[in-house]
C-alpha cells in the first residue's frame, strides 16, 4: 500500500525518538512492500518559535492531505508560562480537535523483565494487559465553565450527550471484539446526573450489539484501587476524557516506565494521531537517554487503525519484544548503575529484528 504521513518532531527529545520510528517505518516499508512517504511539520514550543502559533495553518494543511499523523513531543522550560497566551499544549488539544479525534487508546503493558521498576510485586504484574478507551473531546475539559464574580468561586461542567458516549463505546466494544471480550465502563453514576447517562447508554449500546462482550461497570474510585489490587483483570477500560486521563496515568506505572508507552487518538474514519504518552522530557533531550520504544509502539498501532496492516504492525510489536529480550535497555529501564545502549542503537536494533 501507499500512504502519506506528517511528522511532528515537536521538541525535547521529540526529534529523537521520531527518527527511531521513521526508520522502524522504512523498514516496514521495504520488507513489506510498502510505501510510506513523510511530510514533516512544525508543533509545540519549535512551531512558536518560528511562526508565532503552537499549531500553525500549514502544519494543519500537511495533515489534511496525510493518511495518518505521527507527533512525539512538545513543550520545555521555556515556554512553560502556564499564563502565557500561545503555549505548546495548545498544539495538541487543537491538533485532536481539528480532527475530531474523540477516542484516545492507550495500551499497557507489563514486561516481566521490567517488573523490577514497578512498585507492584511480580505475582500481581504476570499477564497485565490491558487497553484504555478515553473519551477525547468531550466532557468537562470541555463543558461550560467560568470564573464568578471576583474570582472567588468558578465551575467547570461535565457535559456527555448520548452520541458521544455511544461513538467512543463503540470503539471499545469493537477493540474488545479483538481481544479478550471484557469491557469494563468507568463512571462515578451514583453521583453524577451525566455519568447515569454514561452508563445508561453503554449498557443500552451492549444489549443492542455486544452480547458477546463481558461488560462491568465500575466506580472510578473502586476502578483506582483495582488497577493496583488485580491489574490482569482488566482488558478493555472505558472512562470519560477526566477519569480516563487520571486512571490511564494511574496504570502507566504497571509498564515500568513512561517511555515504553504508545497512544492512538482516533476519529471516525481510519485517520488517526499516534504519539507516545511521554513528554519532551526537557532533563534527558540530546544526550541519547530517551526510550524510543512509546513511538515506535505508537508507529504499530498507526499500521493497525489507520492502515489495517495487522501482520505488520505485529512485526513491529514482536520486535520490540525480541529486542527486550536479548537484554538491551535505554538509560531509563536499564537500572542505576547498569550499562544502557542509546535511542539509536535501541531503534536499529528494533529495526534489525523486522
Ligand atoms: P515528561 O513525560 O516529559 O517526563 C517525565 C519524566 O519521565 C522525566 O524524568 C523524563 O526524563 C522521563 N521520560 C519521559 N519520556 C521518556 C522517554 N521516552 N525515555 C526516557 N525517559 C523518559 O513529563 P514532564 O517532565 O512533566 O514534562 C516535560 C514537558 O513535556 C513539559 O513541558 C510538559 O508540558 C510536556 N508534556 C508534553 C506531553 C506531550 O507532548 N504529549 C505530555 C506530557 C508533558
Amino acid at each position: 500500500m501507499k500512504a502519506k504521513i506528517t511528522t511532528l518532531p515537536g521538541d525535547g527529545i521529540g526529534p529523537e525518538v521520531l527518527e527511531q520510528a521513521i526508520a522502524v517505518l522504512a523498514r516496514v516499508a521495504s520488507k513489506y512492500h510498502h510505501e510510506f512517504v513523510f511530510h514533516e511539520a512544525l508543533i509545540g514550543g519549535s512551531a512558536i518559535d518560528k511562526t508565532g502559533s503552537a499549531l500553525p495553518a500549514e502544519t494543519l494543511r500537511t495533515a489534511e492531505q496525510c493518511d495518518a499523523i505521527l507527533l512525539a513531543a512538545v513543550g520545555g522550560p521555556k515556554w512553560d508560562n502556564p499564563t502565557a497566551p500561545v503555549r505548546p499544549e495548545q498544539g495538541l488539544l487543537g491538533i485532536r480537535r481539528h480532527f475530531e479525534l474523540f477516542a484516545n487508546l492507550r495500551p499497557v503493558k507489563a514486561y516481566q523483565a521490567l517488573a523490577h521498576f514497578t512498585p507492584l510485586r511480580d505475582d500481581l504484574l504476570a499477564g497485565v494487559d490491558l487497553l484504555f478507551v478515553r473519551e477525547l473531546t468531550g466532557g468537562i475539559y470541555f463543558g461550560p465553565r467560568q470564573e464568578q464574580g471576583d474570582g472567588d468561586s468558578a465551575y467547570d461542567t461535565e457535559l456527555y450527550s448520548v452520541d458521544e458516549v455511544r461513538r467512543v463505546a463503540e470503539v471499545a466494544f469493537r477493540a474488545a471484539q479483538g481481544r479478550r471480550k471484557k469491557v469494563s465502563s468507568i463512571d462515578k453514576a451514583n453521583v453524577l446526573a451525566s455519568m447515569r447517562l454514561w452508563r445508561r447508554t453503554v449498557t443500552q449500546l451492549h444489549a443492542e450489539k455486544y452480547v458477546d462482550i463481558d461488560l462491568e461497570h465500575l466506580l472510578v474510585d473502586s476502578c483506582t484501587m483495582y488497577l493496583m489490587t488485580r491489574p490482569r483483570s482488566f482488558d478493555v477500560i472505558l472512562a470519560s476524557n477526566m477519569f480516563g486521563d487520571i486512571l490511564s496515568d494511574e496504570a502507566s506505572v504497571l509498564a515500568g516506565s513512561l517511555g515504553m508507552l504508545p497512544s492512538a487518538s482516533l476519529g471516525a474514519g481510519t485517520f488517526g494521531l499516534y504519539e507516545p504518552v511521554h513528554g519532551s522530557a526537557p532533563d534527558i533531550a540530546g544526550q541519547g537517554k530517551a526510550n524510543p520504544i512509546g513511538t515506535i509502539l505508537s508507529v504499530a498501532m498507526m499500521l493497525r487503525h489507520s492502515f489495517g496492516l495487522e501482520k505488520e504492525a505485529q512485526a513491529v510489536e514482536d520486535a520490540v519484544d525480541m529486542v527486550l529480550a536479548s537484554g538491551a535497555r535505554t538509560a531509563d529501564i536499564a537500572g542505576q548503575g547498569s550499562s544502557y545502549v542509546s535511542t539509536e542503537e535501541f531503534g536499529q536494533a528494533v529495526v534489525g529484528q523486522i
